[in-house]
């Protein structure tokens, strides 16, 4: 399925009450009216049911979203107006969406209500707020389990720290590996934060996956598809972070693939631009957060550290990105940010992000919604 060529192009919504048989009609009804002849001849039923399949991922309640019709990308889009109709008739089909953006499976089209990913014991969309905190790196056994420590206290939900580090300089710090990974590990035991952590390469997966809660894809890593793709046959969370370069199409694209490969968990994280300004590492672009939020269900963080690069701009842009509708913040904090290895400029020390912590809450109270 991940390799065929097929485009959705619209999805058939069933009611909750649908019972099995108007499941199998619909279904039924679909392939004769998304295919041509020579689709169906050569797929066969056999093979376009696991498509669908993969479709009722979404299916929270048993048969909200079923069956999808699909077509090859060139057949021609006017066939479907008819069929709709058709469709819509059927008993249990509550409504039948045309999916008219390029992302199918992560718009609003396709599903109108929020995901909700889970972080560790508490969620994340949907009215719950994540706060997701911890160092860049993570540079000793020590450093690991003070940050989470001092972060859970102050109120997060979530713990970060990079065992695999994206660095621009091959003479940078690089990460200290499984290493690092075992002090995250022991970090959420002590404290029960799960676990947010970054996959370069599909050949770290297993080894992430024994350690990590949620799978962290960084900017750079934004359109690396086949990383993309092995992320998506996993069960873990995913936090996709928009490229320093990518538009917000881009992005969803990227999300996109995930999803298609069978994982409907993925939060998108926006973590600043490249623009012409140079008074900050990069430009937040809070307009994103609302549009993306309009454009997809999937929840939606912000990272003030890496958009900004300044300590003194966490708690603002933090603030901002709340009013903007964002679903968590995803911030670096350091016990001693002087000392650290990786972007120390842009970590919050035990105090700072205390009292940063404190105003998010407060704001998150304010927006209606819950933290954790
Ligand atoms: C990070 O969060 O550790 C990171 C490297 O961020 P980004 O991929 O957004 O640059
Ligand atoms: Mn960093």
């Amino acid at each position: 399925v991940y390799s065929s060529t097929f485009e959705l192009l619209i999805a058939v919504i069933l009611s909750a009450q649908a019972t099995d048989k108007g499941v199998n009609k619909a279904t039924a009804k679909l392939f004769p009216v998304a295919n041509t002849p020579e689709t169906i001849a050569a797929l066969g039923e056999d093979g376009l049911k696991p498509y669908i399949k993969t479709i009722g991922l979404f299916n929270s309640k048993g048969k909200n979203i079923i069956a999808t019709c699909q077509r090859l990308i060139e057949q021609h889009q006017s066939q479907v107006p008819a069929q709709r109709e058709a469709l819509e008739a059927l008993p249990g089909v509550d409504r039948v969406v045309t999916l008219l953006r390029p992302y199918k499976l992560v718009s609003r089209e396709f599903r109108r209500s929020d995901t909700v990913v889970p972080l560790g014991a508490t969620q994340l969309g949907g009215g719950h707020f994540g706060l997701i905190a911890g160092p860049c790196s993570v540079e000793s056994r020590e450093q690991t389990l003070e940050a989470a420590r001092f972060v859970k206290a102050s109120g997060a939900t979530g713990v970060r720290g990079g065992a695999f580090k994206p660095r621009t300089s091959p003479y940078a710090f690089q990460g200290l590996g499984e290493e690092a990974l075992q002090y995250l590990a022991e970090a959420r035991e002590e404290t029960g934060l799960p676990v947010v952590t970054e996959l370069m390469d599909p050949r770290h997966l297993d080894l992430v996956l024994r350690y990590a809660d949620v799978i962290q894809i960084g900017a750079r890593n934004m359109q690396n598809f086949h990383l993309l793709a092995a992320v998506g046959e996993v069960g873990l969370p995913v936090l996709l972070k928009r490229g320093l370069s990518a538009t917000i199409e881009e992005l969803l694209m990227a999300a996109e693939y995930v999803v298609r490969a069978g994982n409907p968990q993925v939060i998108l994280c926006e973590r600043g631009i490249r623009t012409f300004e140079t008074a900050t590492r990069n430009t937040l672009d809070i307009a994103a957060v609302p549009i993306i939020k309009a454009r997809s269900h999937l929840p939606v963080i912000v990272d003030p550290s890496h958009a900004s690069g300044r300590v003194e701009l966490i708690e603002p842009l933090s603030l901002a990105a709340i009013a903007a509708g964002a679903d968590g913040l995803i911030i670096e904090a350091h016990p001693a940010p002087e000392t650290a290895l990786c972007d120390g400029a842009q970590s919050l020390n035990p105090a700072g992000f205390a009292r940063t912590a404190a105003r998010i809450a407060e704001m998150v109270a304010w927006v209606g919604k819950t933290l954790g």
